[in-house]
C-alpha cells in the first residue's frame, strides 16, 4: 500500500440521510464497486448512490490515514450528520504508548518497534546494566558465579 495516495471520501445517496465515509490508498471508482461492507451495500441498494473524495491524505502509514479518518467522520458527526461506518479500531489501536525505551508508539505499531534499532539498543543496555549489577553482587560476596557467567565488564 503506498499510504501518500490516502484518501478520504464519503458514500451517499439522496435517498438515504445516512453517508459512509472512508479511507483507501485505491482509486475512488474502484472502491465503491469492491465495496463489501453491509452498511455500504445498503446504500448501494437504494440506488443513486454516488462516492466522493473528501481530502487527499498524503502520508505513511495506515495509522496516519486512520487518525485523519477519525478525525473527518468526528467533524461529519459533530455537524449533525449521520455516519453509518463505524469507527475504525484506530480509536484503540492508535492510543500513544510510551515504550520502557522512552519511544511513543501504538498498539498497532508495537510489534514493529520492538524490532527497531532504537529498542534493541535500548534492551541490550538493559541486559549490560542487570549483567553489570550481577557481575557486583558475586564480587561482593563468597558465591562462586556460574562458570557462563562472563565477568568481563570493567
Ligand atoms: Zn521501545
Amino acid at each position: 500500500m503506498d499510504y501518500r495516495l490516502g484518501k478520504i471520501y464519503k458514500i451517499y445517496t439522496a435517498r438515504s440521510p445516512h453517508i459512509y465515509i472512508g479511507s483507501t490508498t485505491q482509486p475512488l471508482p474502484h472502491c465503491l464497486y469492491n465495496m463489501r461492507k453491509d452498511n455500504v451495500r445498503q446504500l448501494l441498494a437504494l440506488g443513486g448512490t454516488r462516492i466522493e473524495l473528501i481530502q487527499r491524505v498524503a502520508c505513511d502509514s495506515k495509522d496516519e490515514l486512520n487518525c485523519t479518518l477519525v478525525a473527518v467522520r468526528a467533524d461529519y458527526i459533530a455537524r449533525g450528520l449521520t455516519v453509518i461506518s463505524k469507527l475504525p479500531d484506530a480509536t484503540t489501536q492508535l492510543t500513544p504508548i510510551i515504550c520502557d525505551c522512552g519511544k511513543t508508539t501504538s498498539k498497532s505499531h508495537i510489534g514493529r518497534h520492538i524490532k527497531s534499532a532504537h529498542h534493541i539498543a535500548y534492551l541490550q543496555t538493559v541486559a549490560n546494566t542487570i549483567q553489570y549489577a550481577v557481575v557486583l553482587i558475586y564480587r561482593n560476596t563468597n558465591i562462586t558465579p556460574p562458570a557462563n557467567l562472563i565477568t568481563s565488564v570493567d
